[in-house]
């Protein structure tokens, strides 16, 4: 038998409801907030996630699915094109791409959809997984580097959150500065790891060497009190940097939205600039981040883009819909009607019937002519329907119909005017 690739899974119903409602009231979230769609391509230049997302990163040297795309003729080179593993810097290079900043707004664009990544499955940790992203990008005289535009994406994720139902989300919070602050900082933690990297595990070890900065990712539980000792971010801010982090708390204080500083929160890309986030949630077990982001002052230019500061995030859309099941929230969808034919010539009158029920909004399947009745009322059943509309002879020359309500086993004839009303009250 051929099975799903490791790390991909299938999703089914009634799963697939929920998810579907979760997008759906997630674009309703962000049309409230003046965001747009826009959809990249799955594949892109595997430079691009080279430059875009950084050398350095477990996802460019470990994660991507790449492959060497031959050219039509012998003399066309081939190229290197790799599955997205994240999608901000395909939104990057679509604006540079399409010049979106000679607009000279801001640009709020949201995305829904799949990425990969090779990674070790488990859990919340997919080969394939999806993201619910968005990004506020655009020319500094535009208002893009504000600290407002961070507290903007930050409130707006709490309202998100809320509005799917989550309940139990934490919000860490942190800055890593800009460039100079963070080369600043990668050299102190360089020096002050010299004399202790030597007890640290083999990946600490290497990252020391390479990228200081990514020990403080380190989970295992033998390296926690060395990191603990290490200097610490906020000490390296500079003034700008150390203002605007100041000012995105000032606002989230502002409009109520908690959060808790974390600053050993450094985040697994190489562009983050200022202020980083990640909302947690405690059924999440060891993948407990639903979703994370930041801002990305320079992500534009080292693509060979306008100076274009951002900001933006990407949802975990598996890890939300784990925790929301964790938390006992199942998809709304339900049927209303059952609709039943019963004995021979009665399929096309259930048919007639089930047109006009659904045509007025009502969720209605249907059965077959050839069920017996009992066979009917275990199908309905086993549909989740609230009401079953018997069908037959009688019911179809008088345009009344037997319905019964199938939680209390209340059973009216209703008039077939008067269905719509009665099956959706
Ligand atoms: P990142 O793009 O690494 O910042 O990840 C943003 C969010 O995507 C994370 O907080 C997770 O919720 C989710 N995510 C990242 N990698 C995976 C994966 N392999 N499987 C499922 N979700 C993931």
């Amino acid at each position: 038998m051929i099975k799903a690739v490791r790390g991909t899974r299938d999703l089914l119903p009634p799963d697939t409801d929920l998810w579907n409602q979760v997008e759906e009231k997630v674009r309703d979230v962000f049309a409230r907030y003046n965001f747009h769609e826009i959809r990249t391509p799955v594949f892109e230049d595997t430079s691009l996630f080279a430059r875009g997302v950084g050398e350095d990163t477990d996802i460019v040297t470990k994660e991507m699915f790449t492959w060497e795309d031959k050219g039509k003729a012998a003399s066309e080179k081939s190229q290197s094109l790799t599955l997205r593993p994240e999608n901000t810097a395909g939104v990057v290079r679509a604006y540079i791409e399409h010049g979106l900043d000679k607009k000279g707004t801001l640009q709020k664009l949201y995305y829904i959809g799949p990425q990969f990544r090779r990674e070790r499955p488990q859990k919340g940790r997919y080969r394939q997984f999806y993201q619910i992203g968005a990004e506020i990008i655009g020319p500094p005289s535009a208002g893009s580097e504000s600290p407002a535009r961070d507290a903007e994406v930050l409130e707006m994720l709490a309202t998100l959150l809320d509005e799917v139902g989550l309940r139990g989300w934490q919000l860490q919070l942190n800055s890593v500065g800009c460039t100079e602050d963070r080369a600043r900082y990668n050299e102190a933690l360089r020096e002050a790891l010299k004399p202790v990297v030597h007890q640290m595990c083999a990946d600490c070890q290497r990252r020391a060497e390479t990228n200081p900065l990514r020990v403080l990712d380190c989970k295992v539980p033998e390296d926690q009190p060395i990191i603990e000792k290490l200097p610490k971010m906020s000490q390296y801010l500079d003034e700008p940097c150390r203002e605007h982090f100041s000012a995105v708390r000032s606002m989230l204080d502002a409009v109520g939205v908690p959060y808790t500083i974390n600053e050993r929160m450094v985040r697994g890309l190489d562009y983050y600039t200022r202020t980083t986030f990640e909302f947690t949630h405690g059924d999440l077990g060891a993948q407990s981040a639903v979703l994370g982001g930041g801002r990305y002052d320079g992500l534009s230019e080292s693509l060979d883009g306008p100076k274009a500061p951002g900001i933006g995030f990407a949802i975990g859309e598996d890890r939300l819909i784990l925790a929301l099941q964790a938390e006992g929230v199942s998809s709304k969808e339900k049927l209303d009607a059952y609709i039943a034919p019963l004995g021979a010539g009665m399929n096309q009158h259930a048919l007639k019937l089930a047109r006009e029920l659904r045509r007025a909004g009502v969720t209605a399947d249907i059965g077959d002519e050839t069920f017996r009745l009992k066979k009917s009322f275990e199908a309905a059943e086993k549909a989740g329907a609230k009401y079953i509309v018997i069908v037959g002879e009688n019911e179809a020359a008088s345009d009344e119909f037997a319905v019964k309500e199938l939680a209390t086993g209340k059973q009216e004839q209703v008039a077939r005017a008067e269905l719509v009303g009665y099956l959706r009250h």
